[in-house]
């Protein structure tokens, strides 16, 4: 019989598999039953609309048997089967899950990131960690005919007819034998196949059986023990998320996480509901710590698993999550809603909504709390989605603030990260407003001149550094009535009014002078003024109006937009305390020409300053270099 050889990916993961880089190879056995577990609510799901085909849903078991002097360990079950095309499909080729790239991460002679690999689940092809040769025996519900798929390893496959009493698969694995580091033998062991299936596939809805010993008292003695074996369900059956959390220790709502979910690292939080009444559920979600990596792209795809009293009815649900939330994980479980419900029917479906109503604010509660409790864990959620949380403020025009606007956090002046509350409770009596400041980084924030002079003066300010901020924020326009006002924009109303009086009047007498220097800048500004609220800088650049500078340059940056439509309004403002101030009016009195050059210096210095690109890189550098000479 010809070999097949396996498609090129598979091959390449398959020889990673058997030279085994995966340090963690008892995950065989948890891949292995969770396909057949798969097999079984396939045609179980089936039967359920013809019930022509299957089994009583207490017949289904998946049966587990080592046997020692022939080095195999077989799982078996009496799900949907394989013909034999379906053998070629699934176990000849790997990978299905399609977006992951295989040659990133798997260059000659570089051990491939196994994490990474882990996240798409490897399947069956894990076994050849603990196998030399894996025979698959499988039959469909619908077909008298079964098949046979042998593998060796990377060298190819072979699939054959033979002989199987009932529907179902059967998987052999034939042990490798033990070498010096590794003792294989152990995964022919009953203590040891108990332990994994207790770790790892606890919560699998139907029965893993296998006939195991112990030692009992012999009938009509007192003393003497015989050795009986009987069939024993290994696992507790009972879905984990009906299970009340009381019971169910975390590192096994962890490992469900990550077997179901695809991640390599724990959640920062479980969250368990159980709601009785109206609508009746179970919920078991998990906030990841970690942004999945297509995350911010088209290709993620959020909501909930759906179960209908155990047996699933919906990979992802979608109405169950709204948008900003699109980053919880987890199943829900009701007895309420019929199984060969149709997806439009239920995206209607008047229970769904009011159960997707209660998760949208268990979600809530659950984050608050662990900001609350768990900081640590919350800022590592916030640093992977408080983005979406800022998207989802923006998207729906504050339509939701008030789920969302607690859970915003911002880094600020103080060098930590603060909430909206905490901002606000920390404010000065004498503090009207929240302030903040627009740029690319706490650092180049915190050297914004405006920036400075707040800060001297003793007020905290919050620092956007993603694009989204400002725009999520002119959603909210007021936390606890308190208004949000950039500093780098002339609302600041931070002086005396014997100061305000004073560079009023220093404005007008050089009302003209001032007029010169806008002129010699040009169209980029829209006004040029004298401040007292600049620190130690010569001067700095502000916005008028609702658009700030850095919101213009993210609306020019979008893909398709016309930037002349975003402008901000320019003001160049000037340290009137500075010497460079005294040295401009000295030159609008001597020599204009040189006042014209020193205008455009100082302006285009000015937007260096405030975080903004030189609008004439060209003339900027013949300005400074002509300083030199
Ligand atoms: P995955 O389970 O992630 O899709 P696997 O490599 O584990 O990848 O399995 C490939 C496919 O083989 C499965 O999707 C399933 O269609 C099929 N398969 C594996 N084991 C069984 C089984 N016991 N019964 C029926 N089909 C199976």
């Amino acid at each position: 019989m010809a070999k097949k050889q396996f498609k090129t990916e598979s091959k390449k993961l398959l020889d990673m598999m058997i030279n085994s880089i995966y340090t963690n190879k008892e995950i065989f056995l948890r891949e292995i039953i969770s396909n057949a577990s798969d097999a079984i609510d396939k045609i179980y799901f089936r039967s359920l609309t013809d019930t022509s085909i299957g089994l009583p849903r207490d017949k289904y078991e998946i049966r587990i048997a080592a046997d020692k002097d022939a080095r195999t360990l077989t799982i078996s079950d009496n799900g949907c089967g394989m013909s034999a095309e379906d053998l070629e499909k699934n176990l000849g080729t790997i990978a299905k899950s399609g977006s992951f790239d295989f040659k990133s991460g798997l260059e000659e002679g570089k051990s491939a990131d196994i994490d990474v690999i882990g996240q798409f689940g490897v399947g069956f092809y894990s076994s050849f960690m603990v196998a030399d040769k894996i025979t698959v025996i499988s039959r469909t519900y619908d077909s008298a005919d079964a098949n046979q798929w042998v593998s060796e390893g990377a060298d190819g496959y072979t699939i054959s007819p033979c002989e199987k009493d009932a529907a179902g698969t059967t998987v052999i694995l034939h042990i490798k034998a033990d070498t010096e580091e590794e003792s294989y033998s152990e995964y022919l062991e009953e203590y040891k196949l108990r332990g994994l299936i207790k770790k790892y596939s606890d919560f699998i809805r139907y029965p893993i059986i296998m006939n195991t010993s112990s030692e009992k008292l012999k009938d009509g003695t007192e003393d003497e023990y015989e050795t009986v074996s009987s069939d024993e369900t290994l696992n507790s059956i009972t879905p984990i998320w009906k299970r009340s959390a009381s019971e169910v220790e975390e590192e096994t709502y962890n490992s469900f996480y990550k077997e179901k979910f695809f991640d390599y690292e724990n959640p920062v939080k479980v969250v368990k509901q159980k709601a009785e009444g109206r609508v009746e559920y179970d919920a078991l979600l998990f906030i990841p710590g970690r942004a999945p990596y297509n995350y911010y792209s088209k290709e993620y795809e959020k909501g909930l698993q759906l179960y209908s009293s155990g047996v699933m009815i919906m990979e992802k649900c979608a109405d169950l999550l709204p948008d900003y939330f699109s980053f919880v994980k987890g199943v829900v479980d009701s007895p309420d809603l019929s199984l060969n419900i149709s997806r439009e029917l239920l995206q209607h479906d008047r229970q769904l909504k009011v159960i997707a109503k209660n998760i949208e604010s268990k979600i809530k509660s659950s984050l608050i709390e662990m900001l609350n409790k768990d900081r640590e864990n919350y800022e590592k959620f916030f640093k992977a989605f408080g983005a979406q949380i800022k998207f989802g403020l923006y998207q729906d025009f504050g339509m939701h603030k008030d789920v969302l606007q607690d859970l915003l956090m911002f880094e600020s002046s103080s060098g930590k990260m603060v909430t909206l509350k905490e901002y606000t409770e920390g404010m000065r009596p004498d503090q009207k407003k929240i302030f903040y400041a627009p740029g690319v980084s706490a650092q180049q924030i915190s050297t914004i001149p405006q920036v400075k002079a707040v800060k001297e003066k003793g007020f905290e300010i919050l620092y956007f550094t993603e694009d989204i901020d400002e725009f999520a924020i002119q959603m909210l326009m007021t936390y606890n009535e308190k208004e949000f006002s950039n500093v780098c924009s002339e609302n600041l109303d931070l002086s005396t009014e014997e100061e305000k009086e004073q560079i009023k009047k220093e404005n007008a007498s050089y009302a003209d002078m001032l007029g010169f220097i806008k002129e010699s800048i040009g169209g980029g500004i829209s006004e040029v003024r004298f401040t007292n609220n600049l620190a130690d800088y010569a001067a700095c650049i502000s916005t008028e109006g609702a658009l700030s500078a850095t919101m213009e340059s993210t609306l020019s940056a979008m893909p398709g937009s016309d930037p002349s439509q975003f402008k901000a309004r320019l003001v160049l403002d000037i340290n009137a305390s500075h010497p460079a101030a005294a040295k401009l009016k000295a030159l609008y009195m001597e020599d204009k020409d040189k006042l014209k050059d020193y205008s455009k210096l100082m302006y285009e210095n000015a937007r260096l300053i405030s975080g903004l690109a030189i609008e004439d890189p060209a003339e900027f550098s013949r300005l400074v270099s002509s300083l030199m000479v």
